[in-house]
């Protein structure tokens, strides 16, 4: 359904001297309409430029993104504007995006302002039902973002993300600014609108207990690669990759398969400089010759994909 294949991506992080960085180096996944693909790693892997890419802030200069069957670079205007109606992006700070000097109604509504001919009181009661269906109060309408609290806000905010209907949410951290308890009545909010609304997620998160309670696939990034890809059982109950165990190594034992709790070790290295060959091989505990060399090829074992030397050779 959203076919991606990036071969490279260079972001310009300083313009004099320039300074750009492989933000993205080899990634290809695929996400099944209704899914929730969730894509994990330390910060500046990577993630959150892909979540960029699918929600088409930015324009992939290799490579092809494809929705539904049509190419994202080759779209007219028009089927471009089309695509941006079915695709809406959630960010980790609510208030951040959400305009502090309007009314949450004319937040939610300005969607429906922009892109539909919608009367203001048919922009009103469909405010109404946005709010219902976040759990807020159609009250709620008059009152400013500062008068919420932080997973209030984020309601407000996926209440506007689905003001035109899309099909396709892409979720940038939607609940790392938030307190633990709250993050999971978010978390299961977001389960509910996506089984009542047949909605897909790519869901990006550094937080792999997160993440369990939410994906249905799993792919880990390390320093702009895709590692590994695996459904989320597959992932926690057998992890292959040394990286994607060394995450789970650091989060309590969830599956009840009593892993020992080990912290993530060694530091991510400096993206502007990578390692050679597998870029994980400076943290690895089974690095060898070749991983210092040669990069990893991604590989098929069972339903997971990894990219891994030591996998390949059998040693892990
Ligand atoms: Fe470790 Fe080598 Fe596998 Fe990289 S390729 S994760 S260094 S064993
Ligand atoms: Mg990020």
């Amino acid at each position: 359904w959203f076919d991606v294949s990036i071969p490279w991506l260079d972001r310009v992080i300083h313009r004099k001297p320039r300074v750009t960085l492989r933000a993205v180096d080899g990634v290809s996944f695929h996400i099944n309409k209704g899914e929730t693909l969730a894509l994990v790693g330390e910060s500046g892997c990577g993630k959150s430029t892909i979540a960029r890419l699918l929600a088409g802030l930015y324009q992939p200069s290799h490579g092809s993104i494809e929705f539904d069957g049509q190419t994202v670079q080759s779209m007219s205007r028009k089927a471009r504007h089309a695509m941006r109606k079915r695709l809406q992006m959630i960010f980790q700070d609510p208030y951040a995006s959400l305009n502090p000097r309007w009314r949450v109604g004319r937040i939610i509504a300005e969607p429906l302002a922009t892109h539909t001919r919608m009367t203001a009181a048919q922009q009103r009661s469909k405010v109404d039902e946005l709010l219902a269906q976040v759990g807020l109060d159609p009250n709620d309408q008059n009152r400013y973002p500062h008068q919420f609290s932080g997973g209030q806000r984020q309601r407000i905010s996926i209440a506007r993300a689905l003001a035109l209907g899309p099909e396709f949410l892409v979720c940038d951290e939607p609940t790392s600014a938030l307190d633990v308890s709250v993050q999971a009545q978010v978390l299961n909010l977001m389960k509910d609108l996506q089984r009542d609304l047949g909605l897909t997620y790519l869901f990006i998160s550094h937080n792999l207990a997160v993440v369990h309670h939410v994906a249905d696939r799993i792919g880990v990034m390390y320093l702009g690669r895709l590692v590994e890809v695996a459904t989320r059982d597959d992932l926690f109950a057998n992890p292959r990759h040394p990286y994607t165990r060394m995450l789970l190594g650091a989060i309590p034992d969830l599956t009840g398969a009593g892993r020992a709790r080990v912290p993530v070790g060694g530091e991510v290295p400096n993206p502007l400089n990578p390692p050679t060959g597998c870029t994980f091989h400076p943290r690895c505990p089974h690095a060898n010759d070749r991983c210092r060399i040669e990069a990893p090829a991604t590989l098929s074992y069972g339903d997971t994909k990894a990219a891994c030397h030591g996998l390949e050779e059998g040693r892990i």
